[in-house]
């Protein structure tokens, strides 16, 4: 496997950036810390001739409690103890990401925007011939559920469901310049494996806001993989909430990643329980809910009914922990 040729562009500022993106229309991507992207070039996943450098655009970078720059490496939020503290879910992902290597270049904005992964997606460009390519490259149709025209490329980000579950924000800058929304509404629910999120062409992650108002929520972020040391999630739970000291829940939040093409929360079914004191057969009771609306396929290395059994156990896992580090 060998990287084709491509012109490199290094913009120092936003303005820049979202300039020459307009100027590259159609013909480049983004590069961050290269972890994921780089790898798919390698294996000739739709490719494009030019690559524009985020890493001298300087208010992309570093990070503080309420903010975290889109090209934050991902082992400079790892070594910051008051970050994990504070964010506790949060901690726990970014320490679950790939490998220290990894983690040494991976940044926030490329795991936010990592591209969905399939089994018959992340292989060489001949593996992938043999098979008449797929929708997601250079094919016509799908090998997971074939009656459909839809991807089902799972999302396998980390930090998503941690962020999800802080109440993260958002700030993107595009031609039209710069907004902010909800986490959640990065991610197209409607959309699939492919249409996976609600950018507009060339549109830039510029930061992640963490409101003051979630600050001090105990947490939890457990991934289901199958090296430890390495992969990607099969599945990954991410809980935050506060606990009263008579054992009563406020502000729950319950967010899954590594299961669908994109991460989700799950207001619905925590809001209502807003109050309560959660016992086990609640949590369980919970986490079989959860399961029920997920829908894994199988396209991921687990099959889809052990990663649905495994959000249930998950879930109430999850609950638990972080009830018990709240009783301290
Ligand atoms: C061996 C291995 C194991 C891995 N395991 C995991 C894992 O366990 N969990 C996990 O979450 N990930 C994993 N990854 C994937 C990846 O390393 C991480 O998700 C990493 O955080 C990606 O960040 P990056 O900066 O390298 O992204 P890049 O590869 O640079 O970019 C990823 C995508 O995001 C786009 N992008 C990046 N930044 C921006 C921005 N600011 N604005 C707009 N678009 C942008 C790029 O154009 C590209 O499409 C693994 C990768 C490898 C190689
Ligand atoms: S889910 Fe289907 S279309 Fe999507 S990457 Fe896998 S095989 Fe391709």
């Amino acid at each position: 496997m060998h990287l084709d040729p491509f012109e490199l562009h290094r913009p120092t500022s936003v303005d820049e950036t979202v300039r020459l993106a307009g100027e590259l229309a159609g013909r480049f991507d983004y590069l961050a810390g290269g972890t994921d992207l780089l790898p798919n070039y390698k294996m000739h996943i739709n490719l494009r001739p030019h690559l524009v450098a985020l890493e001298d655009v300087g208010e992309l970078a570093g990070h503080s409690e309420g903010r975290l720059g889109a090209m934050c490496r991902l082992a400079d939020l790892e070594r910051d103890r008051d970050l994990a503290a504070t964010w506790p879910a949060l901690g726990e992902a970014v320490a679950e990401v790939a490998t220290p290597l990894v983690r040494a270049s991976g940044t926030v904005g490329g795991n936010l925007l990592v591209e969905t992964r399939c089994f018959f997606f992340n292989q060489s460009y001949f593996w992938r011939a043999s098979l008449g390519f797929c929708l997601k490259a250079d094919g016509d149709r799908c090998h997971v559920v074939p009656q459909k025209e839809t991807c089902y490329a799972t999302f396998s980000g980390d930090l998503a469901p941690a962020l999800l579950v802080a109440d993260a924000e958002v700030e993107v800058a595009g031609a039209g310049g710069r907004r902010r929304m909800p986490l959640g509404e990065l991610y197209d629910l409607a959309g699939d494996g492919i249409r996976r999120v609600r950018l507009a062409p060339g549109e830039l992650l510029v930061a992640v806001h963490l409101p003051a108002a979630a600050r001090g929520r105990q947490g939890r972020y457990l991934k289901l993989r199958v090296r430890p040391a390495y992969d990607f999630p099969e599945l990954g739970v991410a809980v935050a909430g506060r606990w009263q000291p008579d054992g009563r829940v406020r502000e729950l939040r319950l967010a899954v990643g590594g299961a669908e093409p994109h991460p989700r929360r799950f207001d619905e079914l925590t809001a209502p329980l807003d109050g309560e004191r959660l016992d086990d057969a609640r949590r369980r009771e919970l986490g079989e809910e959860v399961a029920r609306r997920v829908r894994p396929v199988h396209n991921t290395f687990l099959l889809p009914d052990y990663r649905r059994k495994m959000i249930a156990v998950y879930v109430r896992r999850a609950l638990a922990d972080a009830e018990a580090r709240a009783a301290g």
